[in-house]
């Protein structure tokens, strides 16, 4: 039988695995505290528990699921960290301090399928989903990391892959994140982003609280169809319509990211456009002026540009902000993830 990934677990199922072994159900409490709560890095450390259990944990078990290879820090403070996974893949993962916050950027894919024109790991292929383990761990070892010199306050979904093509191991992470007795994260500090799979969308919607953000980058089918692949499966009007029947919390908006790429999408008529996309919904306006990589032919636009753009939208009321480039000098920025080792 294969030793299985303790942080796979959400508590309910944790219950039944610790009855399958013939342990109380209540053991799986302690466990949840002892991994997430007092961040154990040994079976060892778990007084609580009976010396054998904790044996019969070592040796039939996994407590991590991920092993950090490298930790880079951006002149600006960002780290990123490459993590190794048991089958050799790996993955990268980004906090960024924006004091008083601290967001960790986590990834829920090796690699990509959705092949997006302006990120590096659309380039890489899709490799395979991670597991709930895989994307817990993220989490759980930067907070090793950051010991006493930080806390995360906030996980976005915006690392390497799309979040709803791994839509049940997303999900059951977010448990993991959210439970008491787990990582307890409250729902208002989660945020998935998509690059718009309308069925998962709605389907996330019913399911969970948690913060939806819209990779949008275009608001014409003509621009979205170039840098987006997706989007001839899911066109802008499915994806709005979705947005709009979205079941949002009071005071929630959704936010749509839109990458700003030279003689593009940067057009004054394109600013207009989005106005217009965005009409009488509850958005705001994430602008992220291109960060390119390698592979990507594509341009940045002039500050002037960008600011003209922006003035279009706040004319028009919409809350907006251009996101500053973090982390550009590591690659840990908007659209540079690539899981480095293993890339080729
Ligand atoms: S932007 Fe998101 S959906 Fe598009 S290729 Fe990159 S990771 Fe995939």
């Amino acid at each position: 039988m294969e030793r299985p990934f303790i942080k796979n677990f959400r508590l309910s199922e944790l219950e039944a695995w610790v009855e399958s072994i013939g342990e109380r159900r209540f053991r799986a409490r302690q466990i949840f505290k002892n991994v997430y709560a007092r961040q154990i890095a040994s079976w060892d450390e778990c007084s609580d528990l009976s010396k054998l259990f904790r044996v019969q944990l070592d040796f039939g078990t996994h407590l991590n699921a991920l092993n950090l290879r490298e930790r880079q820090e951006s002149a600006d403070g960002t780290l990123k960290y490459l993590f190794e996974l048991h089958d050799g893949h790996s993955l990268e993962t980004v906090l960024i301090p924006d004091p008083p916050r601290n967001t960790l950027c986590v990834s829920s894919q090796v690699g990509c399928a959705f092949g997006c024109t302006f990120c590096l790991t659309g380039t890489m292929g899709f490799k395979r989903n991670l597991n709930t383990a895989e994307i817990v761990d993220q989490v759980c070892q930067v907070r090793r990391d950051l010991g006493s010199r930080g806390h995360i306050s906030n996980i976005v979904f915006m690392g390497m892959g799309e979040p709803l093509a791994n839509y049940d191991a997303v999900i059951n992470s977010i448990e993991v994140m959210t439970d008491p007795n787990g990582l307890a994260f409250s729902h208002r500090r989660i945020t998935v982003s998509t690059a718009g799979l309308v069925p998962q969308l709605m389907k996330l919607g019913e399911q969970s609280p948690v913060n939806l953000a819209i990779s949008l980058h275009a608001s014409s089918d003509a621009v979205r169809n170039q840098i987006m692949p997706i989007n001839r499966i899911y066109p802008l009007s499915s994806v709005m319509e979705a947005c709009r029947c979205y079941p949002l919390a009071p005071r929630k908006r959704i936010t749509f990211e839109y990458i700003l790429i030279a003689d593009l999408n940067d057009s004054i008529g394109d600013a207009r456009n989005l106005v217009k996309l965005l009409s009488g919904m509850r958005a705001k306006v994430n602008l992220i002026p291109l960060n390119p990589h390698p592979r990507c032919t594509l341009r940045r636009p002039s500050e002037d540009r960008i600011l003209a753009f922006q003035d279009v939208l706040r004319q028009a009321d919409l809350t907006v902000i251009i996101r500053q480039s973090r982390g550009a000098d590591i690659s840990a920025a908007c659209g540079q993830l690539a899981g480095r080792h293993h890339d080729s």
